[in-house]
Parts: structure tokens; C-alpha cells; sequence
């Protein structure tokens, strides 16, 4: 009523004030839209842990995307030389590309956890398109002999749906904390290893990626980051659990 008021008034003065509220509006709805939706923290469409709960000095390592190669056999190399386990959130087309990666990675004892199928941003809107790609993420990783009970949504995109589709297939969702804002273009691995530092305490998820989307990409700069970040955990006294066992659930159904 007070917007039709003023518009109607045809005063040019107040447009410039509308519009800026409007779009002062809009950005203050895009970014409450982003907390419920993609925050890591949120828990508006159900449980989505982010950290374990633990005063110990354990954290669990989670790689997104893959796999992808070289990197992903690059990190599991370094992993089995230190004697860490980690979890991949792997995409079914990636898996479907490399699925001696993932049996690998199964046979190093790392906890493999699904990342959906496609990664394409418009499939996890709607109910049809979400039940699907979770429906064949499932089934590439069933290719393998696996049935994962634990699902990270890409862009860890949440939607209403998505609770009772996990439901569905008896899957857990799992959020953490990004090692880095900007890992997509791969800064210094210093850079990625120095804000993972900064934040990790007992109990820290922290997200990594293999790949980018399942689609492959460079990933140099995660894999020299990883080394970093173990190194200097290891000498603060911390330890590596799996995602599983970090926050007390089943890996597989
Ligand atoms: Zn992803």
C-alpha cells in the first residue's frame, strides 16, 4: 500500500530511494536465501553436521568431486604413506570414469559417501530431478559394491526435498567447514594450507576437492595443500578420523 502510494504520487524523486530499497531488499533475500540453502552451518532443512563433537584432537579430511586424476590417486598415495584415512564424496560420473580410483580408495579403508551424479546446479531444484541424480549416484557407486549410507548435496545445496529423498535411500547428509573460499581457481597451496589451520580445532569436517563438479580441472594445489595440513596437524597432536567415525554413523547401508 505505502509502495502504491509513493509510486503513484509521481514524484522522480522517490524512485531512486525505491529502487535502492529494492534492491537492498533483494540482496538482504539473496543472502538469508544462501544461509537457509548453501551455508555450510545451516540446519533449516534438517540435521546437517558440520564438525563432530569431540575435545579430542581428531579431524576428518572429506574430499568433493572425484574421482579425478591424477590428483585423487595423488592424495590417496600421500594418505597411505602417513597411514590416514580420509572420506571421498564422489560424483557417479566421475565414479563411472574411474572406478578403479574408488576401488582403491575402498581398499585403502577410506569411507566413499555420495555427491550426487550429474553435479549440475539446476538437478538439485526440483524434487523429480534431485530424486534421480541422488537415485543414479547410488547406482554408479553400487557399480563398485558399494552402498554408502552418507551424502554431501553439491554446492551443499539444501531444498526442502531433500530430506525425505535422502530418507528414501537411507542417506545421512553431511555438511563441513571449505578449506578455501577460493580453492576453485587453486591459490597457493600455502594460502589454502594457512586458512585451514586458522580453523581447525577438534571435531573440524574440512572440505577439500579432488575434482571440480566431477567434471576433472587441475588440482595441484589441493593435493601440496593436503600435505601441508597433515604435516602440521600431526605435529599440534592431532589425529584423522573418518567422517563416519567422527560424528558416530554408519558408512554404508
Ligand atoms: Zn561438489
Amino acid at each position: 500500500m505505502g509502495v502504491t502510494a509513493v509510486t503513484t504520487t509521481g514524484s522522480k524523486g522517490h524512485r531512486p530511494l525505491l529502487a535502492a530499497g529494492a534492491v537492498a531488499a533483494g540482496a538482504a533475500t539473496a543472502a538469508a536465501g544462501y544461509w537457509l540453502c548453501m551455508s555450510p552451518y545451516s540446519q533449516a532443512f534438517g540435521a546437517f553436521p558440520y564438525r563432530g563433537r569431540t575435545r579430542d584432537k581428531v579431524v576428518a579430511l572429506t574430499f568433493d568431486d572425484g574421482p579425478n586424476e591424477p590428483y585423487t590417486s595423488q592424495i590417496a598415495d600421500f594418505l597411505a604413506e602417513r597411514g590416514i584415512r580420509a572420506t571421498f564424496f564422489q560424483v557417479g560420473r566421475a565414479v563411472l570414469r574411474s572406478p578403479e580410483v574408488t576401488r582403491r580408495l575402498v581398499a585403502d579403508r577410506h569411507t566413499i559417501g555420495c555427491h550426487g551424479f550429474t553435479h549440475e546446479f539446476t538437478n538439485y531444484l526440483g524434487r523429480r530431478t534431485l530424486a534421480q541424480d541422488v537415485r543414479k549416484g547410488q547406482a554408479a557407486l553400487a557399480t563398485v559394491g558399494l552402498r554408502t549410507a552418507l551424502y554431501r548435496p553439491p554446492w551443499l545445496l539444501r531444498t526442502p526435498d531433500l530430506a525425505p529423498v535422502l530418507r528414501e535411500h537411507g542417506l545421512t547428509a553431511v555438511s563441513g567447514e571449505f578449506c578455501h573460499a577460493l580453492e576453485v581457481f587453486q591459490p597457493r597451496p600455502e594460502m589454502i594450507a594457512e586458512r585451514v589451520l586458522a580453523k581447525a580445532r577438534p571435531g573440524s569436517i574440512v572440505i577439500f576437492h579432488d575434482g571440480f563438479d566431477g567434471r576433472g580441472g587441475n588440482r595441484a594445489s589441493t593435493v601440496a595443500a593436503v600435505r601441508i595440513v597433515v604435516g602440521r596437524l600431526e605435529s599440534a597432536g592431532y589425529r584423522f578420523a573418518t567422517v563416519d567415525e567422527m560424528l558416530g554413523v554408519p558408512a554404508y547401508a
